[in-house]
């Protein structure tokens, strides 16, 4: 057992707005400057869309992440010989009309117009030529509420696995469902970025996995672009330096959660250390699409355990750490209530961010009157608006795609917990729920009393010190514990590989 420790995240996405406001704090800090322009290091997407860049999700045409390849887990994007051979040209990078042509307003013009029988307006100019802009064709959130829908949310990836009615269903006119997604960096424990990247820049910090891009060793060769499947590294044109979220460290080495966490309308983020097991990342990123949310729950250790704590001590990992792991509430999410899953495990990255899937989409669809359709339950008790799984709005395959490797079981047995939630929670406060019937939803979703109340009020009323548990990071007495990533391209398990140690004074 090798423990390390991990700041980690979670993203409940019941309770995101869509407000953009974690986008605009984390711009507003890191990335107003010339070269970085059309860069959100947080961005946040209407599902089903096709998200930013476009179709980031589609690695067919992207070659992100990892997959298994005779028994072995290599990059998607290229073998040794291949990185050779792309070096002065990577084939699989998302290009500006992926991204979009970022713009700003001839503000001067409001003021400035002479007069006359209109209205001045600002008109759209280009950042990238300085010209004006006939029109804007696309932007970081254009499927936004679904804006352009028929056009764009047809071709998310995710729906791929679905019949012809459930994808009408979703499109449906008045009836539409969405939902929110933000993204940030993974921070991820098998960082395709990291094992793609020629020049050794990108590395992740020893004491606490955040993945980092040196400025100074970056040449610009632009692979962790095409390695990260989430799109979540930026070639800046200015610079020429590749760029990407730092998880706001120095906000964080002051105690301070990151801004896009701290400045989150809907409190839908959540901030703690996980411990894990690093003799188990190769072996978790390498089992069947089905296994690697088990296998990646499995890999999070139990920060009461004995055996844990001393496993941590012994790596150099701080009591105030450890303190800190037990009072994560991501642990709570991900590994001690398992509702919280990583985004496409699939692509065998091993995200840190998870998310809790939001309800509000699977809630019952409804009939071509706008009434929901419960006909033929058998728990035809329940009121009608909290439905079946398998009558859900948004299917449940979808989020499987999503956030399972396809395994439709791990979502439903998330889905079939929250559904117990409300219900318990509805019972007491509304009323209009027989005992039975929170009795069975309790059962379904192998869950009690005592857990559904830990998880409504980390939920519903967190407070800051529990949505956000920063730990003391020590910057100052940390030594690498990861080696020097040039010395382990395109391994998988990347770099963890030297003990953890503090330095000594
Ligand atoms: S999401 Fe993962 S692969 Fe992508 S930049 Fe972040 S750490 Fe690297
Ligand atoms: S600030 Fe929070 S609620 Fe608003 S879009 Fe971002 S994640 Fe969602």
């Amino acid at each position: 057992m090798d423990i390390r420790a991990h700041v980690s995240m979670v993203f409940h996405l019941d309770k995101c707005i869509g407000c953009h406001t974690c986008s605009i704090a984390c711009k507003n800090i890191w990335t107003d400057r010339k070269g970085t322009e059309y860069m959100w290091w947080n961005n946040v997407e209407t599902k089903p869309g096709t998200g930013y860049p476009t179709l980031w999700e589609d690695q067919d045409k992207y070659k992100g992440g990892w997959e298994k390849k005779n028994e072995e887990l290599k990059l998607k994007l290229h073998s040794k010989l291949g990185a050779l051979g792309n070096i002065f040209y990577n084939p699989y990078l998302p290009t500006i009309d992926d991204y979009y042509e970022p713009w700003t307003y001839d503000y001067e013009n409001l003021f400035n117009a002479p007069e006359g029988d209109d209205q001045p307006t600002a008109r759209a100019i280009s950042m990238i030529s300085g010209k004006p802009m006939d029109s804007i064709e696309a932007g970081p959130n254009w499927d936004d509420d679904l804006g352009g829908s028929p056009l764009y949310a047809r071709n998310d990836v995710n729906l791929d696995e679905l019949t012809d009615d459930e994808r009408e269903q979703l499109n449906e006119l008045e009836r539409v469902v969405f939902f929110y997604l933000p993204r940030i960096c993974n921070h991820c424990l098998n960082p395709g970025c990291v094992a793609a990247c020629p020049a050794g820049a990108i590395y992740k910090r020893g004491e606490d996995g955040i993945v980092l891009l040196s400025q100074e060793k970056c040449r610009a060769w632009r692979m962790c672009i095409s390695g990260c499947p989430y799109k979540k590294t930026y070639y800046n044109w200015a610079s020429g330096k590749s760029e990407k979220c730092i998880l706001c460290y120095p906000r964080l080495e002051s105690g301070q959660p990151p801004a896009c966490f701290h400045s989150c309308v809907g409190r839908i983020r959540y901030l703690g250390v996980l411990l894990y097991d690093a003799d188990q990342i190769q072996k978790c990123a390498s089992v069947p699409n089905e296994e690697l949310v088990a296998a990646q729950r499995n890999m999070i250790q139990d920060p009461f355990d004995p055996e844990v704590i001393k496993a941590a001590k012994a790596n150099g990992i701080s009591d105030a750490m450890i303190t800190s792991a037990q009072n994560s509430p991501v642990y709570k999410f991900v590994k001690k209530w398992q509702i919280a899953l990583p985004l496409h495990p699939d692509f065998r990255t091993l995200p840190m961010l998870y998310y809790v899937p939001p309800m509000l989409p699977v809630l019952a669809k409804t009939d071509k009157d706008g009434k929901y359709d419960v006909a033929g339950l058998d728990n035809e008790g329940l009121p009608a608006m909290i439905s079946s799984l398998e009558k859900a709005r948004m299917p449940i395959k979808y989020m499987a795609s999503m956030f399972s490797g396809g395994n439709v079981k791990v979502v439903e047995e998330v889905y079939r917990k929250l559904i117990a939630v409300r219900i318990f929670k509805r019972a007491q406060k509304v009323k209009d729920y027989k005992q039975a019937d929170v009795d069975a939803a309790l059962a379904q979703g192998n869950t009690n009393a005592d857990e559904v109340e830990a998880i409504f009020r980390l939920t519903s009323l967190p407070t800051y010190e529990e949505r956000f548990v920063v730990p003391p990071l020590g910057r100052e007495v940390a030594v690498e514990s990861w080696e020097v990533p040039l010395d382990r391209k395109r391994e998988a398990g990347f770099g963890v590989r030297n003990k953890i140690a503090k330095r000594k004074f």
